[in-house]
C-alpha cells in the first residue's frame, strides 16, 4: 500500500543547509549575563518540564519596511511589550515545539526540523502573519544551541525543549493583521512531560466542548486552540482525569485528538489506525513519523474517520488491544482507560506501544541508526 505524503511531509524532506553555514545569521549579544553556577546546579539537577529556561534566547523583528530584521542570540529576559499589542487583544500568534537531543559523543541533534519549519508557516498563513524563510527558523536553532549547550541534559527522556513562537507586537486596537511581529525562541531544559514515566493516563471523552471546528484553526499551532481546550481540562482533572480526548465538531461522532497530542488504536489483528486528517487536526510530526515507522516494520496503518461507538465496542470485544497518544512533548503514552457522560472502559497495554516509544526515543537518542534521515546536527561536541 502507498501512502501519498502530506504537503508537510515533502516539505520536511527538503535538503537543509548544514549548521555551519548558517550559525552567524543570528548575532549573538556576548554581553549577556549568565545565571549563576549555582542555579545551573539546581536546574539540571532535577529537570521538571517548562519551568526553567536557558541563559539566552532568539529574536527577530518583522516590519513592513525590513521584513524579518534584527536577528540575535540575546539574553533570557522579561519582553517590554506595548499594552496595546495586537497579541494581547485578538491573539494573534503562533508556535512550535521541537527538541535537542544530548548523543553520547557530546553532539547535540533535533528532530526533522523541516517539518516544524513548514508547520509554523503553514500556522502563519492561517493566521495572516508573514512566513518566516526556513534557513531563519533553522538558523535560530542553531544560533541558540550554540549560545546554550551546556544546558542540553542527556540521560534517558531528557532533551532541551525548544519553543519558537511569534507575535503580534504592532500597538494597534484596530481588528485587521499586525504590521509589526516578533519571532522568539525559549529552550527549557526538561525531563520526562508525564512525571510518572510511562503510565498509562485516564482519559475523558468531551461530547460538550470542542478544540476547534471546520473552518477553524485546529490544523494550525495556534495559542487559541489551547485557550479553548483549558475549561474541558480544568474538568476533567477535578473529575481525576489526566488529559481530554476531543470529537470532531461538526458531528460529535468521530474522534479527533487529545488538546496537544494524536490518538492511535492498536487492533488485535496487528493492524494501527489514527484519525485522518480533517482539516481539524494538528497534523504532529510524532504522528507521521510513526506512520513511517510502523508501515517500514510491516506494520498496516490506516488514516480513517474512528467513530466513537464503534471503537468502544471493538475496545469490549477485545478486538482494539491498545492506545496511545503522541506529541513532541510526552513522545508516546499508553491510554490506560476512556469514559465519557454514559460510558467507562479500561483500555488493556500492550507491546506495541512501547516499541513504538522505544524506537522513536533511540533513533532521537542516537543509539539507534538513523535510517529514516530524521536527524539534523546543530552543534558538534563541546567536551
Ligand atoms: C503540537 C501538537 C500535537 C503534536 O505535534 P508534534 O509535531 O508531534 O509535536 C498534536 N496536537 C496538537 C493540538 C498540537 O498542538
Amino acid at each position: 500500500m502507498v501512502r501519498h505524503l502530506t504537503e508537510l511531509e515533502k516539505l520536511a524532506g527538503a535538503p537543509l543547509p548544514a549548521a555551519s553555514e548558517i550559525a552567524d545569521i543570528f548575532r549573538r549579544d556576548d554581553t549577556a549575563k549568565l545565571k549563576s553556577a549555582a542555579e545551573y546546579e539546581r536546574i539540571m539537577r532535577d529537570l521538571a518540564f517548562g519551568v526553567d529556561f536557558t541563559d539566552h534566547m532568539a529574536r527577530a523583528v518583522w516590519t513592513v519596511e525590513e521584513g524579518w530584521a534584527q536577528k540575535e542570540i540575546t539574553q533570557y529576559a522579561p519582553l517590554s511589550l506595548d499594552p496595546a499589542a495586537a497579541v494581547l487583544h485578538y491573539g494573534q500568534e503562533v508556535f512550535e515545539g521541537i527538541k535537542a537531543y544530548r548523543h553520547a559523543d557530546g553532539s547535540v541533534w533535533t528532530f526533522r526540523p523541516a517539518y516544524n519549519a513548514a508547520r509554523l508557516n503553514m500556522s502563519n498563513r492561517r493566521l495572516a502573519i508573514p512566513e518566516l524563510p526556513v534557513e531563519d527558523f533553522l538558523a535560530s536553532l542553531v544560533g541558540l544551541i550554540r549560545a546554550d549547550q551546556k544546558w542540553v541534559p542527556e540521560g534517558a527522556g531528557a532533551s532541551l525543549y525548544l519553543r519558537p513562537f511569534i507575535i503580534a507586537t504592532e500597538a494597534f486596537l484596530g481588528v485587521r493583521a499586525a504590521k509589526r511581529y516578533d519571532y522568539l525562541v525559549i529552550a527549557s531544559p526538561s525531563g520526562p512531560y508525564f512525571k510518572n514515566g510511562f503510565e498509562p493516563i485516564n482519559v475523558w471523552v468531551d461530547r460538550e466542548y470542542h478544540r476547534a471546528g471546520p473552518g477553524g484553526m485546529g490544523n494550525v499551532k495556534t495559542g487559541g486552540n489551547y485557550a479553548a481546550s483549558l475549561l474541558p481540562k480544568v474538568v476533567a482533572h477535578e473529575n481525576g482525569y489526566d488529559e481530554v480526548l476531543f470529537m470532531d465538531a461538526a458531528t460529535n461522532t468521530y474522534l479527533d485528538e487529545l488538546g496537544g497530542m494524536n490518538v492511535f488504536v492498536v487492533k488485535a489483528d496487528g493492524s494501527v489506525a489514527t484519525p485522518e486528517l480533517t482539516g481539524n487536526i494538528l497534523p504532529g510530526g510524532t504522528r507521521a513519523s510513526i506512520i513511517e515507522l510502523l508501515t517500514d516494520i510491516g506494520v498496516e496503518v490506516r488514516e480513517e474517520r474512528i467513530a466513537l461507538t464503534q471503537l468502544l465496542a471493538q475496545i469490549s470485544a477485545g478486538e482494539v488491544v491498545e492506545m496511545f497518544a503522541c506529541g513532541t512533548a510526552a513522545v508516546v503514552t499508553p491510554i490506560g482507560s476512556l469514559t465519557g457522560t454514559d460510558f467507562s472502559v479500561e483500555v488493556p497495554s500492550g507491546e506495541l506501544t512501547r516499541r513504538i516509544h522505544d524506537e522513536i526515543t533511540a533513533i532521537q537518542t542516537g543509539k539507534q541508526p538513523d535510517r529514516f534521515g530524521w536527524l539534523y546536527q546543530l552543534a558538534g561536541s563541546d567536551r
